[in-house]
């Protein structure tokens, strides 16, 4: 049994991203993701990518996964595709969609294809201020911090305008 709740990120920069989360999330759920909640869509610049690439939009979700992890990666990889997004995509480009697992429960797993929790959950405010928005108390294993807890930490790094909410 898989250890639950799972909590993913959404995020794409390219097309009509919004459209691309209904579908997928639509698609999730006709897969067997029973989602409870989602945030709102956050927005901020595209870092670490090429020249001029559009703006982010991203929003985490949280729901119930009976599968395993692999069997979550291998959806959340097809919907990528189909939403358009190279099956061999280089990290760091612009894509019209990108689905992470950043947390599932109680798991800590490292193989070659995953790693979970998501490493880079607490440097990315995108990530985080998403999340603490529909789940503060779930705690990062590995991290021991609440998405509430490391919220509050970006607040003391970034001043409230560049929080792009
Ligand atoms: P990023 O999401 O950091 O921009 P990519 O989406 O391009 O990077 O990276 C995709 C790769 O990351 C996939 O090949 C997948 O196997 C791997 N990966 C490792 N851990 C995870 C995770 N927790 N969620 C999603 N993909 C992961
Ligand atoms: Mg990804």
């Amino acid at each position: 049994m898989t250890a639950n709740p799972v909590l993913l990120s959404f995020g794409g920069n390219l097309g009509n991203v919004e459209a691309a989360f209904d579908s997928a999330l639509q698609a999730l759920e006709k897969n067997g993701f029973h989602s409870s909640a989602f945030s709102q869509i956050y927005r901020s610049p595209a870092m670490g990518c090429e020249p001029g690439a559009p703006e982010f939009r991203n929003r985490s979700v949280l729901g119930i996964w009976n599968g395993s992890p692999e069997e979550l990666l291998n959806l959340i990889q097809r919907l990528e595709v189909q939403a358009g997004r190279p099956a061999d995509h280089p990290h760091w480009v612009s894509r019209p969609l990108d689905i992470d697992i950043l947390v599932m429960g109680d798991l800590v797993l490292c193989t070659e294809r995953l790693t979970i929790p998501h490493p880079e959950i607490a440097n990315r405010d995108f990530v985080v201020l998403p999340s603490a928005e529909i789940a503060p108390e779930l705690t990062v294993p590995g991290l021991g911090k609440s998405f509430a807890a490391l919220a509050a930490e970006r607040k003391h790094l970034f001043p409230p305008e560049n929080q792009n909410k």
